[in-house]
């Protein structure tokens, strides 16, 4: 019986805790390619902590250690890093605004993570399909006490200046779209290019034309994707039958551009111009989330297009998961730390409880529960 309580109990604990919003990090190791020397900067890892070997320029210890909310070493599967992200899936079907970013430099496994290896088997799939197989599962699930309304939308931000919907109804042309405010949505982009979807296999195609209508628009396509965000939006409106009250939630999953800092001496013209518009959205996007920490007036959305677009989705009332990808290979080492250090300062920020879009009633009562099984227990102890 008392373990049943106690049991019982962390569970419900863990499903506040769950619907509780912070900015989680999870910091996620590449293994070694084939044909790469596999001599590895990773020194040690845990389940919550990771060790790098520096050379000697880098100080004194030749080593420097990170914490994050979770470590996924080299052998973690699709399976396992997605596991860790699912309460968020639910939260979105909740009513909550979702954030989730693959960060790093380019080659370090963002796109990986993502949507998964370029030739697709099951268990290879990315958070994307697995986010979007959970939404579409749960719906039905629950489908005696809501109606749900799921819709797609697929942006990608280039050079700041472009913003443009790579949505198979209206390819092609980059149009540069007004970003505005619209906390009905969550979303800053115009509902126009959102495509209702019902099903997994649809979205797939969806993404499949999309990703050939961009490689179709821009000029020059030399792996122009580790050079912008691109950001696939799933908004969720959820109707509870027997009240119709309406929950709207959604969830930005973004393949952030390749974080690698360019030396100036090398690139010259556009690509000088592309890394320094990648470094300031990247560098705007931890201003907004160490501001939000600090509480403070005035949080800097307007300092980038991305930071503008999700805007609604992160604040307090939102959930952000940061995927932060690092290679492993000993001259990568200097990108690896910076990258970590970014991590770093993103993943001590923790935002206040986010709210639920409508009062949610579930999490009331699990607090109750939570707070009677807790005094039960006291009594027995
Ligand atoms: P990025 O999007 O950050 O530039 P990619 O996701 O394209 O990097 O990864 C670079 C290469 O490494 C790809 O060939 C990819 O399939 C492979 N790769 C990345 N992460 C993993 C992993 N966890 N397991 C196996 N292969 C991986
Ligand atoms: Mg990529």
């Amino acid at each position: 019986g008392y373990h049943r309580i106690l049991e019982e109990n962390r569970k419900l604990y863990n499903q506040v805790q769950d619907l509780k919003g912070n900015i989680r990090v999870y910091c996620r190791v590449r293994p070694f390619l084939p044909g790469q020397s596999n001599l590895s900067t990773v020194g040690h890892i845990d389940d919550g902590s990771i060790t790098i070997l520096t050379p000697p320029k880098y100080g004194k210890e030749g080593h420097k250690s990170f914490t994050f909310n979770k470590v996924f070493g080299p052998f973690a599967t699709q399976e396992e890093v997605f596991s860790d992200t699912q309460p968020l899936i639910r939260s979105a079907l909740d009513g909550y605004n979702v954030c989730i970013f693959a960060y790093g430099q380019t080659g370090a496994g963002k796109t990986y993570t993502m949507s998964g290896p370029k030739v697709l088997t099951e268990q290879s799939f990315g958070v994307n399909y697995r986010a979007l197989n959970d939404l579409f599962h749960i719906s039905k699930e629950r489908k005696d006490t809501f109606c749900y309304e799921i819709s797609v939308q697929m942006i990608e931000i280039y050079n700041e200046q472009n913003l443009s919907p790579y949505c198979p109804h209206k390819p092609l042309h980059v149009d540069t779209l007004d970003i505005r405010n619209s906390s009905q949505t969550g979303f800053a982009v115009p509902d126009a290019n959102s495509v209702p979807v019902t099903s997994t296999t649809e979205v797939i195609e969806l993404m499949d034309i999309g990703q050939k209508n961009r490689a179709v628009s821009s000029t020059s396509m030399n792996d122009r994707s580790s050079r912008s965000h691109s950001c696939l939006t799933i908004h969720v409106q959820g109707r509870e039958l027997a009240s119709g009250v309406v929950v709207r939630g959604c969830m930005h999953l973004v393949d952030l551009a390749g974080s690698e800092r360019v030396n100036k001496s090398e690139v010259k013209g556009d690509r000088l111009k592309e890394a320094q518009h990648i470094n300031k959205s990247l560098a705007a996007l931890g201003d907004v989330i160490s501001a939000l920490a600090q509480k403070s007036s005035h949080i800097p959305y307007r300092n980038s297009k991305l930071t503008q677009l999700l805007q609604d989705s992160l604040g307090g009332q939102a959930k952000t998961l940061m995927f932060v990808h690092i290679s492993p290979e000993f001259d990568a080492v200097s990108e690896t730390l910076s990258t970590l250090k970014f991590a770093e300062r993103v993943a001590r920020v923790e935002l206040g409880a986010a709210q639920v879009n409508k009062d949610n009633g579930e999490v009331k009562e699990l607090r109750q529960q939570v707070a009677s099984l807790k005094a039960a227990l006291a009594k027995k102890e």
